[in-house]
């Protein structure tokens, strides 16, 4: 009888690599939850990523060209101011030149060269004309007047009078030394130069219009940008403002100087942020919202799979015909369908396997006590064969016969009972009665019986309190009694040492019985626990069956272990309580 009878946690069809199949399950659905959650996330955020790079190079685009179309249109304005100062001063020393007061002039410098120009005569001629340069040269370049810097009167101005050279009747830019409050300064100017002859007299009126502050101030406010006039690397005026970042542009003035001016992105770039803000504002949103409709989605989707697994887990608890009552469709509706098939045909396949294998063991155990009591028999009937010719020859030892095959027979008849009287218990067995016991405690009550244990024998308990098994304590004593009382006639003839253990692993609660008698040949192993295998004379051999039949029932074992020829060990290993 110690063959297992089929227990359904046991069952590797239930198994997947060591893991139940339940936690399986309860995983699966997890992973399904996440992996819709992730997929409804990725549907709102791929679009939004296959939208958002080219909408902002567009965005990028048509902002660079605005920005380049406001450039255009600023330096052609800030071009055409400067062509109508150009102008303005052409036309202002045209006239000049043409008028009656610079003939007048021209007269009275060929008839009183010394008085006719005076020091003040050109600023005065300069002002009339709106201009804000002016000298009047003689034919060697001599300066008889200058507007802007009068201290030069008499000296030349080389740079100023190569004007004169120029063919075109158009300014030209040049820098021009000029008076300033802060000392004398270089400043560019637009010039042109034109001769005023009278009879043999040749002079050159040279004038235009310095370009300065005034004229910064004035492109700043037309082109809305910031304006610095240059001369070389050196600022000479800057007018207006631009928030950075900045694009600048220059815009050069022959070898004079450089209008620069500074255009902001600011705007630009505020535009592209907010856009970009907007963008990540969706995606936040939008991602949130799929994730929360994923999640909702796989709830609904995952529903068969939980109820699948609860039923799994009855299943497991023992409740072999749990049903799973949830509407599912498809390949999870199949499942649903197949489980509660499977488990409705659990219960009834388990009862019939059951009942063959009793049925098989019973037929062993009837066929061993067959053979256990015809061996009994044999003596009884020779016994009564040798008394009944010994009557009939009349022997005279008769009397002394009679008495030693009576006491055979007595003896024989004896063990027949306790043959008989063991079977019925054997067979009797009740159903455990499970309760949470100590082992530790019920190991102590056990030892308490042979407080003097019989001479050279020495017990050596080792007992861990807390070690918590749901049992039947008179089962679970009956055994522990029996595994002491067979290791004490191991050691009957040599004495020896008895060690008791009580100790715990995670899932098990075992109780180690050892002895260092003569242990268990290899060849006794498979079959000490079956009924009627003994090697002692008078023993019934039902001792280990019926303890491994107990262990089996509180869904434990009983294991066999020690060295031939150094003592035996017997484990009880049980499913530990919490
Ligand atoms: P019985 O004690 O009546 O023989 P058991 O079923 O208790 O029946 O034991 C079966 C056999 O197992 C014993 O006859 C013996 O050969 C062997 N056995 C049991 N316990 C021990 C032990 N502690 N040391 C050596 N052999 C043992």
């Amino acid at each position: 009888m110690h063959k297992a009878s089929p227990r359904w946690t046991d069952c590797t069809c239930f198994h997947r690599r060591g893991r139940r199949w339940e936690d399986v399950l309860e995983e699966n659905g997890m992973r399904l939850r996440t992996r819709l959650a992730l997929a409804f996330a990725l549907l709102a955020l791929v679009p939004l990523a296959v939208v958002v790079p080219p909408t902002l190079t567009r965005l990028r685009d048509t902002l660079s060209r605005e920005l380049d179309a406001r450039m255009e249109a600023a330096t052609a304005s800030a071009q055409e101011s400067l062509e109508r100062s150009s102008a303005t001063a052409r036309r202002a020393v045209e006239e000049l030149v043409d008028s009656t007061s610079m003939e007048d002039l021209a007269r009275e410098a060929r008839d009183r060269p010394t008085r006719a120009i005076q020091a003040g005569t050109a600023e005065a001629l300069m002002k009339s004309r709106g201009l804000s340069v002016l000298a009047l040269f003689d034919r060697e370049g001599r300066v008889l007047s200058s507007g802007h810097l009068p201290a030069r009167r008499g000296d030349p101005d080389p740079a100023l009078f190569a004007v004169t050279q120029q063919k075109s009747p158009r300014p030209v830019p040049v820098r021009v030394e000029v008076r300033t409050a802060s000392g004398l300064r270089q400043l560019p100017a637009l010039v042109t130069a034109r001769p005023v002859d009278f009879g043999d007299l040749r002079l050159w009126a040279v004038g235009g219009v310095l370009l300065d502050e005034s004229l910064a101030q004035h492109l700043a406010r037309l082109t809305q940008t910031q304006v610095t006039l240059l001369a070389g690397d050196t600022p000479l005026a800057s007018a207006g403002t631009a928030e950075p970042p900045t694009v600048t542009k220059a815009l050069p003035l022959g070898d004079a100087a450089t209008v620069r001016l500074v255009f902001s992105r600011a705007a630009a770039r505020e535009a592209e942020q907010g856009v970009m803000r907007a963008f990540l504002l969706l995606a936040a949103l939008g991602g949130t919202f799929a994730v929360l409709l994923g999640l909702l989605v796989s709830r609904w989707m995952t529903r068969p799979v939980e109820a699948l697994t609860e039923g799994a887990r009855r299943v497991a608890e023992g409740a072999l015909e749990s049903q799973v009552t949830v509407k599912a469709s498809g390949e999870v509706g199949e499942l649903v369908r197949t489980f509660n098939r499977m488990t409705s045909e659990l219960k009834a396949t388990t009862e019939r396997l059951m009942a063959s294998e009793r049925i098989a063991a019973w037929q062993e155990v009837a066929r061993r006590l067959a053979h256990e009591i015809k061996n009994p028999l044999t003596p009884i009937r020779m016994s009564l064969e040798t008394l009944q010719a010994a009557q009939e020859a009349k022997h005279p030892r008769f009397q002394d016969m009679f008495k030693e095959s009576a006491g055979v027979v007595l003896e024989e008849v004896d063990r027949l009972r306790r043959i008989v009287d063991e079977f019925s218990h054997f067979a009797r067995m009740p159903k455990p009665q499970l309760a949470p016991v100590d082992l530790g405690e019920l190991a102590q009550s056990v030892l308490a019986l042979y407080a003097t244990p019989p001479t050279g024998i020495q017990i050596l308990p080792t007992l861990q309190t807390g070690v918590v098994a749901r049992v039947d304590r008179d089962q679970l004593t009956q055994v522990l009694v029996n595994l002491v009382k067979n290791a004490e006639e191991a050691m009957a003839s040599t004495g020896g040492t008895l060690r008791v253990r009580v100790r715990s692993t995670e899932a098990d609660a075992i109780v180690e019985v050892e002895d260092s008698g003569p242990g268990i040949p290899l060849e006794h192993r498979a079959r000490i626990f079956e009924p009627y295998f003994t090697t002692k004379d008078g023993g019934t051999g039902l001792g280990l069956a019926i303890a491994s039949r107990i262990l089996q029932e509180h869904g434990g074992k009983l294991e066999v272990g020690g060295e031939p020829g150094h003592g035996a060990r017997f484990s009880l290993v049980l499913p530990r309580a919490a």
